[in-house]
């Protein structure tokens, strides 16, 4: 771990983290103790005076600093989250290079000033202030760039830094705040190791002000009720069963591919992945027929061989509960078009796989797989697809997919989700604000909109 600058051996129970493409053990770690929280807590408390005081300029060239570091150092982290994570390299690079890409972003954020009113009796102005620590709690999926998205506008903000990352990719996180160690300050990036007991130390911590947590919906309610007492901040990024809506009349030969890269975006492993299609009738068959032409044209393998473009599911408990969902789904009739038959070979690798004769009521459809396999869902009516979308209690993402832009836009509107988007689906942007509604999430991250849920807003208002 990194705690005030310093190298730290957890205290902890010891863990070993795996490499899903061979299972082979890679690094053997220790979690962190609750002593050694509180030792991290305070060097965070230590070093926040002089950092919130840093100017805004040199803040900006901070950041800068660590996007060069990062760009330098890009291989090296490339490679070890295709060794913790599995993900193809060239996708590795791509997590990097959105590192980087969204480092710099957030050096060249402005905090908005406001004024409320300015008339002959008042000056009202809006002052936005750090708010101390902010802890990150990460998961295992896009683990350098989601730590990224926690902590650059934390620190652009002016806040001190504790980051969790999950047990089953540290390394990456390690890596990164050691990087960004070499250019702050001791004790304003600390990085601690840890699981359930250390992330309901860190959401009930009395001296952390904010906690900005990305994983499962059951974590993150556990974090708003842990955080209850002290009355924490909270952005909470949560899961998502993503629908996608194909209305008639679409060229299937136009839309596939995309949908396809959508769906299995990282071996379906992303929150914003679509995770349930709704084809209409009269297309239904030719939609299954080419999605499972793209699925077969895929390599599986180690992420590290070239020729790889579809690697391991991360974990076992996942590459499990992908298997049970289309084992159940199988049962109560689903038809698997393609795939559904996971490797003997050692690995946790599961082909890109698609089920057809499911609907809503079958648990591959109303749970969140999050991972390489996707349902397809016939329907007939405009009003029933939208109607199976929303019966869902996630709402993070939704897509709507035709030529009629009009008719896609109004469909749009009546999805319940935090983005929809059209004719697309999954894109991510620094400065265009990103969150989900229902159970998938409270807050945004991204423009800013996320940047100042960092701050507390200060209203001074002046007599005139
Ligand atoms: P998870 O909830 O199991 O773990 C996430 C993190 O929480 C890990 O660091 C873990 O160690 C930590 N944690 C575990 N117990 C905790 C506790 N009691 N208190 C505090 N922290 C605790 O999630 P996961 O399996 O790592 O990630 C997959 C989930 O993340 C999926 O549901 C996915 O949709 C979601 N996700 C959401 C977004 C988004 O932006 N909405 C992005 C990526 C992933």
């Amino acid at each position: 771990m990194l705690i005030d600058g310093m190298p730290v051996v957890g205290a902890g129970e010891p863990f070993s983290v795996i490499n899903p493409a061979t299972e082979d053990i890679i690094c053997q770690c220790n979690m962190a103790s609750t002593e050694q929280l509180d030792q991290a807590v305070a060097a965070a408390k230590r070093a926040y005076p002089a950092w919130s005081q840093t100017s805004d300029a040199e803040r900006k060239r901070l950041l800068h600093e660590i996007a060069d570091r990062l760009e330098q150092n890009a291989d090296e982290l490339a490679r070890i989250i295709v060794q913790e994570q599995g993900k193809p390299l060239s996708l590795a690079q791509v997590e990097v290079g959105a590192a980087a890409g969204w480092t710099r972003y957030n050096a060249e954020l402005e905090i908005p000033e406001q004024v409320f009113e300015n008339s002959d009796t008042r000056y009202i102005t809006a002052h936005r202030k750090p708010l101390g620590i902010v802890a990150s709690i990460t998961p295992w999926n896009w683990p350098l760039m989601i730590a990224i998205w926690h902590i650059m506008p934390a620190l652009r903000t002016g806040n001190t830094v504790i980051s969790k990352p999950s047990g089953l990719t540290p390394l990456n996180t390690l890596r990164l705040v050691e990087i960004i160690n070499e250019v702050l300050p001791k004790g304003v990036v600390n990085v601690v190791m840890g699981e359930a007991d250390i992330g309901n130390a860190i959401s009930s911590h009395i001296d952390i002000n904010k906690v900005i947590f990305t994983g499962s919906t059951p974590t993150g309610q556990r974090i708003l009720s842990n955080s209850a007492n002290t009355l924490k901040r909270l952005t909470l990024e949560l899961g998502g069963n993503d629908a996608a809506i194909v209305l008639p009349d679409t060229d299937i030969n136009q839309v596939a591919e995309s949908i396809f890269n959508t769906a299995f975006l990282n071996m379906g492993q992303t929150c914003a992945a679509i995770k349930r299609l709704y084809v209409h009738e009269s297309q239904y068959e030719e939609m299954c027929k080419v999605l499972a032409n793209l699925a077969s044209n895929q390599v599986v393998g180690d992420g590290l061989n070239p020729a790889t473009t579809f690697g391991p599911v991360q974990n076992a408990r996942q590459y499990q509960l992908v298997s049970e969902l289309v084992e159940d789904a199988r049962r109560n009739g689903g038809h698997i078009v393609c795939g559904g038959e996971a490797s003997s070979e050692p690995g946790y690798f599961y082909p890109p796989t698609i089920v057809s004769n499911v609907s809503n009521g079958v648990r591959l459809v109303d749970e969140e797989q999050f991972g390489p396999v996707l349902p397809l869902i016939s329907y007939s009516q405009i009003e029933d697809a939208v109607r199976m979308a929303n019966s869902c209690d996630f709402g993070l993402g939704g897509s709507v997919w035709g030529s009629d832009l009009e008719l896609a836009e109004t469909v749009a509107c009546q999805l319940e989700c935090g983005t929809v988007w059209i004719n697309k689906h999954a894109e991510v942007l620094p400065h265009i604000p990103f969150g989900g509604c229902k159970l998938s999430g409270v807050g945004v991250e991204f423009g800013v909109e996320g940047l100042l849920e960092y701050t507390q807003l200060q209203v001074i208002n002046r007599h005139k």
